[in-house]
């Protein structure tokens, strides 16, 4: 990066000074803690530091929403959509600059990064037109002269707690769609990640106060028990979207339900490729390559168990290690880089301990493995061999390594790739259309992506997108998952001058 300083300058960071980390459209928080630093996972330096909101600032950002939504909810649906295609627009003005960004505070390769900016624009084109296709159904009354229909309320403010690994195209997931539903949003990004919550909260920033909307997308950048736990146990937030490990979501789910609030819950995953012996062979090597390695392995929906037909096993397994090899590790702004750096020190450990874990229980390792000695947080993409039902291969560990297992028919695959406790995505690879339904049937694949002849990762924002079991369940982004973000109100109309009951029912006194 020839000059961080005005790449950051142009986003509306201040390289030198405190930012801000209360968006609730005036920038101030008189938090005594000290700033939140960020730091490049390239090479560990310091970027630009952030001001931790407080517990009061939590609660003027949730009263600013409150008295936001008491008006946005009545603006009609697609004006409402009109303000998110302007966000739109401004992101496609600022791609290049906020995807450096991402790369340059999350890690991820330049192409990803962009990638990720895409798709707040795309989401961002599919939330405006959605905004004039919030459909109820209307039913037909068994009553004379009545008319039954459902109709779409906004819920009030959406919670929405981020990950780090996604640190801007999650929060759009679920603002831009919130928006136009008639919410209004509380994010709370990943204290690794402050950095992009703010250059995103400047570009809402100019948008809302031009359209005269301040307040309907706030942000507060804290600290879990300041800015995070709060929202849990809230009644003002009537839905928290959260997004991160499945620890996080086992705190978040209970006790948002035990207040009978609403939660959304896209939690962490383990996901498979099937690789039959009819597969196009070179169509899913390059799609285990970017599953496993693409991202460092710091996807929810990376490959991390890979299940070859005896027949193709050797080969396969010979053409992914060779691969490998050739995989550039480095600088992620680089672009000859295909795998960056993991994103902290305690990330660089848990891969470390998975690996002695894997090697103390039997697990060959045929490449990688290694923590490589110079600064940043840089490991080996790592292949490893197992046995069927191998332990450690049932735990997501947020990095690089592929688990890659034999299983003698397709039947035996689906049973050990269902055989863990997360559930998000799928896929396998076969030119066989009996195969490829029967990955797809009921008796299939458990997850909530399953793919044929296209890797795990990489989804597009059209599909509902979340999974099942410990990845919590919840859906986001396309196809209908707006009606999580909205109530549903059942509505009959009697037009008639007589009064029937419902299933014949009389009462009346003579
Ligand atoms: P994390 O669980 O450590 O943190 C995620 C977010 O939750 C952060 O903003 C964090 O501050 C917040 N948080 C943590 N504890 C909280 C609490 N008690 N109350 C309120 N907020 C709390 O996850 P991470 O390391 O940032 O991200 C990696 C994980 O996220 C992986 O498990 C990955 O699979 C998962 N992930 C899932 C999806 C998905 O859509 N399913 C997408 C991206 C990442």
């Amino acid at each position: 990066m020839h000059d961080l300083p005005a790449l950051l300058r142009r986003l509306g960071i201040d390289p030198d000074g405190v930012n801000p980390g209360l968006y609730v459209g005036s920038f101030s928080s008189a938090s005594p803690k000290p700033p939140l630093a960020s730091f490049a996972p390239r090479d560990g330096a310091p970027i630009a530091s952030v001001s931790r909101a407080t517990r009061e600032d939590y609660e003027r950002a949730v009263r600013s929403g409150e008295a936001a939504f008491r008006e946005w909810r009545s603006v009609p649906a697609p004006v409402r959509g009109e303000l998110v295609r302007q966000l739109g627009d401004e992101l496609r003005r600022v791609k290049d600059d906020l995807g450096a960004l991402v790369s340059l505070e999350c890690g991820k390769i330049l192409t990803e990064g962009r990638g990720e900016v895409q798709e707040m624009i795309d989401i961002a084109d599919f939330a405006c037109g959605l905004s004039r296709q919030l459909y109820g159904l209307s039913m037909h009354s068994e009553r004379p002269q009545h008319r039954m229909f459902e109709q779409w309320h906004p819920l009030g403010t959406v919670g929405c707690i981020t990950a780090f690994n996604f640190p801007v195209a999650v929060w759009a997931w679920n603002a831009f769609i919130a928006a136009v539903c008639g919410d209004v949003t509380l994010w709370k990004p990943s204290e690794k990640t402050p950095l992009c919550a703010v250059a995103v909260n400047r570009i809402v920033d100019r948008v809302l106060e031009r359209n005269g909307r301040r307040g309907i997308m706030n942000c507060v950048i804290g600290d879990v028990p300041d800015v995070g736990e709060p929202m849990l146990d809230d009644p003002r937030i009537a839905l928290v979207s959260a997004t991160g490990s499945t620890r996080m979501g086992r705190i978040v789910g209970p006790r948002v339900a035990a207040r009978f609030g609403r939660s959304l819950l896209e939690l962490g995953g383990n996901n498979a490729i099937i690789v039959m012996d009819d597969a196009d062979l070179s169509l899913a090597l390059s799609a285990v390559l970017f599953g496993a390695v693409g991202t460092a392995g710091q996807r929810c929906t990376t490959t991390r168990r890979l299940f070859l037909h005896p027949a193709i096993a050797k080969r396969f397994t010979e053409s992914l290690v060779a691969a490998y090899a050739k995989v550039r590790i480095g600088d992620p702004l680089d672009d000859a880089t295909l795998c960056g750096p993991l994103i902290d020190a305690d990330a660089v450990a848990g891969f470390r301990r998975a690996l002695d874990e894997i090697r103390r229980q039997g697990g060959e390792v045929l490449c990688g493995g290694r923590v490589l000695d110079r600064p940043g947080f840089y490991v080996e993409p790592t292949i490893v061999r197992a046995p069927l039902g191998f332990a450690p291969s049932r735990e997501e560990v947020f990095a690089p390594i592929l688990y890659v297992f034999e299983t003698a028919t397709l039947d035996d695959a689906i049973r050990a790739q269902n055989d863990v406790p997360q559930g998000l995505s799928s896929a396998v690879f076969t030119d066989s259309v009996r195969r490829a339904e029967t990955f797809l049937s009921p008796a299939g694949s458990d997850c909530g992506i399953a793919n044929v002849n296209i890797g795990t990762s990489g989804a597009e924002i059209g599909g509902a997108f979340g999974g099942e079991k410990e990845t919590g369940g919840g859906r986001e982004s396309g196809s209908d998952a707006w009606k999580q973000y909205m109530r549903r109100q059942t509505c009959t109309v009697n037009w008639g001058t007589a009064l029937p009951l419902a299933q014949g029912v009389s009462f009346r006194v003579e």
